[in-house]
């Protein structure tokens, strides 16, 4: 079985102070050795750089963006092109997160331009999918799930297909402190990855992994982990605090 990915989605959140002291206790832990899984966290663009370096020695910590510009350069006030991290060695981010879709108006073409940029370019898409309460409530959550993926990886180059990851996120428990059950997140792990073989093709399907988000803890972490059909988390709140991260981490091997 592959490693389990966990990504901490910081989002806006800590200053350098903050990330200081998140670092001074994570690379102090004792437990840093006994993490099997692979990990990184995503910070704000303004401090990519400061947690790049902070973490320089630390060769497994990846260090993620929340979200990237297609365009490689031009007139975009107030963005990050995918060039401009790929320039800093930043070759992960998060795409399609919901409160980018809900806030910030990614629409799944926007989504589909930046994830087909990042594969072009070898960097990792973390595709984020899921539905909110009403379309759960209505069991419409598979069909919204299959449009956004039909939608976010329409014409991606499917000989490298398997760098993508996608996080199934339900909008409901992102947050919320109300998770969705391991059984929802295996079963629509499972339905993805089918998705995925008519997207492209089975060998491809199998290597992209699927993350679970949506107030994953060092409590629940196991309880979604241990099976085979999910292959790590994307987590907010949990990943804020260095202790409860590595427990998070630990409890992912
Ligand atoms: C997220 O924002 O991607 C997320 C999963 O948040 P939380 O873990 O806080 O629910």
């Amino acid at each position: 079985m592959n490693k389990k990915l966990i990504i901490g989605n910081w989002k806006m959140n800590k200053n350098e102070k903050e990330i200081k002291s998140f670092f001074d206790s994570f690379s102090k832990s004792k437990d840093l050795n006994s993490i099997k899984c692979e990990y990184g966290v995503a910070p704000t663009f303004l401090d990519l750089m400061y947690t790049k370096e902070l973490f320089s020695k630390n060769k497994k910590m990846i260090i993620a963006s929340q979200d990237a510009h297609f365009e490689k350069s031009g007139a975009f006030t107030g963005a990050v092109s995918y060039q401009q991290l790929k320039d800093h060695g930043i070759n992960y981010s998060i795409i399609g997160h919901s409160e980018r879709r809900e806030y910030f108006n990614d629409t799944d073409e926007v989504i589909n331009k930046k994830v087909i940029t990042l594969i072009e370019n070898d960097m990792v898409p973390i595709l984020c999918v899921g539905e909110n309460l009403k379309e759960r409530s209505k069991k419409k959550h598979f069909k919204v799930v299959a449009k956004q993926l039909h939608y976010d990886l329409n014409n991606v180059n499917i000989e490298k297909a398997k760098n993508i990851v996608i996080a199934y996120e339900p909008i409901w428990a992102i947050g919320t402190g109300k998770s969705a059950t391991s059984e929802d997140a295996i079963e629509m792990a499972k339905f993805i990855r089918q998705e995925l073989k008519t997207l492209f093709n089975e060998e491809v399907a199998k290597e992209i992994k699927i993350l679970y988000g949506g107030s994953v803890n060092d409590k629940n972490v196991k309880e979604y982990l241990s099976n085979e059909f999910v292959d790590g988390a994307l987590v907010g709140g949990a990943s804020l605090d260095a202790s409860k991260f590595i427990e998070l981490l630990k409890g992912a091997n």
